[in-house]
């Protein structure tokens, strides 16, 4: 049974409509005034057509992008078929063999320089349409998203003329076309990791953003007309699961890129495998958050905080596995449950907002799905007391203890608000516990010692750890998974390597 203020309703999504919502329409915070966004500046285009050889083509069928968290149809976008494709993966092998492949990094670098001075200049504009199209706080995609797109876009670009440094002793060549499919959490984050590495190495792309989050895709990529690319070099084709599906089939790719859910993943590696194609993988997380008895609790409660209700939880390497060492569980479950009260949830364009709106209706469904799981396999449901709002998608913040290994909230992915908390008595059974998943994509451990950080993250089972933070990103450093969550990794010196082929040693 849930216990505490939050007990009953957890998440809503009501019918769709196309009526314009106010700031009014959503519940006030108790402590703070409305800071609402102005959204006057964004001139959106009610409808979208696809980015293919430099030029705006007209698909034959559209369908909408809706903002979850007012259910507003923002606009309407191209579904791009096989037809599209092809002539999208046609403009980029000919911008390869044409121009991009030819030029010198050095001028491959200016391009990409003058792309990241174009998104600093318009990153108000594309923060706003971010969390429009994806339901994240504005706090989030104004000084997290959009900052480190730029900052890719500049540590990439200062690649491109110093390949010969980045391999030494080895020659480094372009692979030809990526094929890049990317999720709808971070949308503008996602293409950037994607393109900057790619275009700086000499490859040209067909970038495929989410068909949820399709928006900020098809802004990067006026941005990449405006700052005069040689057609074809980027390519943006909007659509679903059929459209990525088509990309990864097609004959001229020779690189695909993906990032989404691990089942899908599975899919894109049986699809690939045997064809000479290379590929990466960044697939789903369940990372471990672990507190040792002698950390700075204050400072980890806020990391746990930020661990799995950061962009509504919707992060790959989200903590959504607490551990906590026994003795300090009761004081920790305690002040986390009072900070989570303390959280603003609402409209995500306020500037106040902690917690955003879900995704989309299909994601909710299987946040709701996985949290009556966690009920009917025994664990104790706790969720915050925020009123929620009338229209959206919404879920308060969760927490579950009394879990087992082998409930489906400790095992299986949720991609929302939900916190699974377990104790453990020793550092041999923080571990055990750790890496009994079937993902391994990050984790995080609090603790005093600086020994006891190195004995656990040498023996995590996880690509990405942070100790005593959580979430912390940066475009130098590698990322990316073991297990379920992929191979290969994105960012820094193994993210640019992961587009070269290389020779002589
Ligand atoms: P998803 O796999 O459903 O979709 C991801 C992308 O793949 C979308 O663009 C989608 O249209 C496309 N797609 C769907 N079916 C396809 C197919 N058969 N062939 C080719 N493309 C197809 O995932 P999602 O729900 O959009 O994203 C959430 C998932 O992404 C979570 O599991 C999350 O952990 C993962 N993720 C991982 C990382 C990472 O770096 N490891 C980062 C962000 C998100």
């Amino acid at each position: 049974m849930p216990e505490g203020p939050g007990e009953g309703t957890a998440g809503s999504s009501a019918k769709r409509t196309t009526k314009k919502a106010n700031s009014h329409d959503f519940v006030e915070g108790d402590c703070y005034a409305p800071a609402p966004e102005n959204t006057d500046h964004v001139s959106l285009k009610r409808s979208y057509d696809l980015f293919i050889g430099g030029k705006w083509v007209r698909a034959p069928k559209k369908f909408e992008t809706i903002n979850p968290a007012t259910e507003e149809v923002i606009a309407e976008v191209g579904e791009a078929g096989p037809k599209m494709v092809n002539r999208a993966v046609g403009a980029a092998r000919d911008a390869y063999e044409k121009t991009w492949s030819k030029m010198p990094g050095r001028e491959r670098g200016k391009y990409l320089y003058r792309l990241a001075r174009l998104i600093q200049e318009r990153s108000r504009e594309f923060a706003v349409v971010e969390t429009m199209d994806g339901g994240k706080p504005i706090r989030e995609s104004r000084d997290i998203d959009l900052p480190l797109v730029a900052a890719h876009f500049f540590y990439y670009a200062g690649w491109a003329d110093k390949l010969e440094y980045a391999f030494p002793g080895r020659k480094a060549r372009p692979l030809g076309v990526a094929g890049q499919i990317i999720p709808w959490n971070f949308p503008l984050l996602m293409a950037a990791w994607k393109l900057a590495p790619a275009l700086a190495a000499g490859n040209t792309v067909v970038l495929k953003p989410a068909e949820t989050t399709p928006l900020t895709a098809l802004l990067l990529a006026e941005l990449i007309e405006e700052a005069d690319f040689p057609p074809g070099v980027v390519n943006v084709i909007t659509g679903a699961g059929r459209t990525g599906q088509n990309l990864v089939q097609h004959e001229g790719i020779d690189k695909v890129a993906f990032t989404g859910s691990t089942a899908v993943g599975k899919l894109i590696q049986k699809t690939l495998a045997g064809t000479g194609k290379r590929f990466t993988l960044e697939l789903g997380g369940k990372a471990a958050n672990i507190i040792f008895d002698d950390a700075p609790i204050n400072q980890a409660v806020e990391g746990i905080v930020n661990g799995i209700f950061f962009n509504q939880g919707h992060v790959c390497c989200a903590g959504s596995r607490l551990f906590v060492q026994e003795g300090l569980v009761d004081t920790v479950v305690r002040k986390l449950k009072r900070r989570m009260e303390s959280l603003v949830l609402g409209d995500p364009l306020d500037k106040n907002t902690d917690i955003g709106a879900i995704n989309s209706p299909e994601q909710l469904t299987r946040i709701q799905g996985l949290v009556d799981s966690g009920r009917e396999q025994g664990a104790k449901c706790w969720q915050s007391s925020q009123k929620i709002p009338g229209k959206g998608n919404w879920f308060k913040p969760t927490i579950f203890t009394d879990c087992a290994q082998s409930h489906r909230i400790v095992q299986e992915e949720v991609f929302g608000p939900v916190l699974a908390v377990q104790s453990f008595r020793t550092p041999e059974e923080a571990l055990e516990k750790a890496n009994n998943t079937p993902y391994g994509l990050s984790g995080g451990v609090w603790t005093d010692k600086g020994s006891k950080i190195f004995k656990i993250t040498s023996q995590l089972r996880a690509g990405v750890l942070w100790a005593n933070t959580f979430n912390k990103f940066d475009p130098s450093s590698p990322f990316g998974g073991y297990k379920e969550s992929g191979m290969g990794r994105e960012g820094g010196l193994h993210g640019l390597g992961a587009y070269v082929q290389l020779s002589g040693r």
